[in-house]
């Protein structure tokens, strides 16, 4: 018989964004949680990512998961308030809207006409605007002359992603949740008078459910209760540069300006494994297309470079799924889990605590909608 300290109502494999705010969100509906979290040299995404709370461009040729970014950004203010009560965290959300800016006539169209249909696909219901380069400049004085316009979301913004996880882990425990740091999950066994049982390291803990939210680590974990993830990684590198007065108002895709005064410059997306090394090819066409975007970035240092890898479905929606064949047993993985924080901790939290679905159709999220990987040869 394992030791109340080995047993929790769920546990959940991994302590990044998605699995810090379930486990959050788990705690608000009063369960007995513990997070299990392998730490390095695993790929954490939550912790080298951009920080936008970005709806345009999300799902255009997918209305639920354009919903569900939507969604999500509007439930934020309200979790960021909640997170500021429990924690005195202030995760610097800003939300005023975003842009993205275009440096050729043909990009400038071509996100115009994707924006236009997807207006349509959501039913009139997708309020972004086509900027020419003279009203783009009305808004943001420091674009620069190779700007030939760009399209504004008003519900973008962005966050504090580190701010944002250490608030999330802070409340959670607040609330007395459990987190294990160092605990590499690599075994999950469905116990035959219902729950599961985990191992790794030498250590056990059982619980009655399970939610896998390990990442790049899903892939491998998930096949285990009879789960499809096939997420690959992708390669993202951005840049951050010393402090400068403020200039930038609002987040746009590619440049930030941080509440400390920092620039981010993002981001790359290359297919190279988990290789998270950085190029001078990449820094250099970074930092270009920023000057070009903003000359006045011309005279600031870039202070670090780094990349982290993506956690890409194959068709970028998120994968939320409940086993069939081991019922209590969920995995959720996605590219945007710091957009989709918010309803990570609300409804999918929801969903898991007491089964009800956060929308009709929620199966579409479902990983069954993948084939099945062949296995591997010789296998
Ligand atoms: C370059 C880049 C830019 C991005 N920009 C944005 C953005 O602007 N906005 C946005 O919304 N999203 C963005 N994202 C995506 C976002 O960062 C991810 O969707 C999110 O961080 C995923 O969180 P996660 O918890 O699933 O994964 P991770 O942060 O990778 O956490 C997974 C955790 O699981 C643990 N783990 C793995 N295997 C095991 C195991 N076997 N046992 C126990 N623990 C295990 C790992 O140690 C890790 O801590 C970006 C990502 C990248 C790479």
């Amino acid at each position: 018989m394992a030791e109340a300290a080995n047993r929790a109502d769920v546990a959940i494999i991994g302590g990044g964004a998605i699995g810090l705010a379930i486990g959050y969100g788990l705690k608000r509906h009063g369960l007995d949680v513990a997070i299990l979290d392998a730490g390095e040299p695993r790929p954490r995404a939550s912790r080298g990512n951009f920080g936008l709370v970005w709806v345009q461009g999300k799902g255009a040729k997918n209305p639920a998961y354009a919903r569900w970014s939507r969604a999500a950004a509007l439930a934020w203010p309200a979790l960021a308030d909640e997170l500021r009560d429990e924690t005195g965290i202030e995760v610097d959300l800003r939300q005023g809207g975003g842009f993205y800016l275009c440096l050729s006539e043909a990009d400038f169209a071509a996100r115009i006409a994707t924006f236009t249909r997807m207006r349509e696909d959501l039913d009139g219901d997708y309020p972004f605007e086509a900027l020419d380069r003279a009203a783009l400049a009305d808004r943001m004085p420091a674009v620069g002359p190779d700007v030939v316009g760009g399209t504004f979301h008003p519900d973008d913004g962005d966050i504090n992603p580190l701010k944002m996880c250490r608030a999330l882990q802070s409340a959670f425990l607040k609330r007395g949740g459990r987190l294990y740091p160092g605990r590499a999950v690599d075994g999950i066994v469905p116990l035959s008078g219902g729950g599961f049982r985990l191992s790794g390291g030498g250590r056990t803990i059982e619980a009655g459910k399970v939610v896998i939210a390990a990442g790049l680590g899903c892939r491998d974990l998930a096949p285990m209760v009879g789960l499809a993830a096939p997420v690959t990684p992708q390669r993202g590198q951005l840049l951050i540069s010393s402090r400068v007065l403020p200039f930038l108002d609002f987040p746009t895709a590619h440049i930030r300006q941080t509440a400390e005064g920092t620039v981010q410059i993002g981001d790359t997306k290359e297919d190279v494994g988990f290789d998270t090394g950085t190029t001078l090819t990449a820094i250099t066409a970074m930092a270009q297309r920023a000057i070009r975007m903003f000359p006045v970035l011309a005279g600031v240092s870039v202070v670090r470079a780094w990349s982290c890898l993506r956690i890409l479905t194959p068709d970028i929606a998120p994968i939320y799924s409940q086993s069939d064949s081991c019922p209590g047993a969920y995995v959720a993985a996605c590219h945007s889990g710091i957009t989709l924080g918010s309803l990570h901790a609300g409804v999918l939290a929801r969903w898991i605590a007491d089964g009800s679905e956060p929308f009709a159709n929620f199966e579409v999220f479902h990983g069954k909608r993948f084939p099945v990987p062949p296995p591997a040869a010789g296998a």
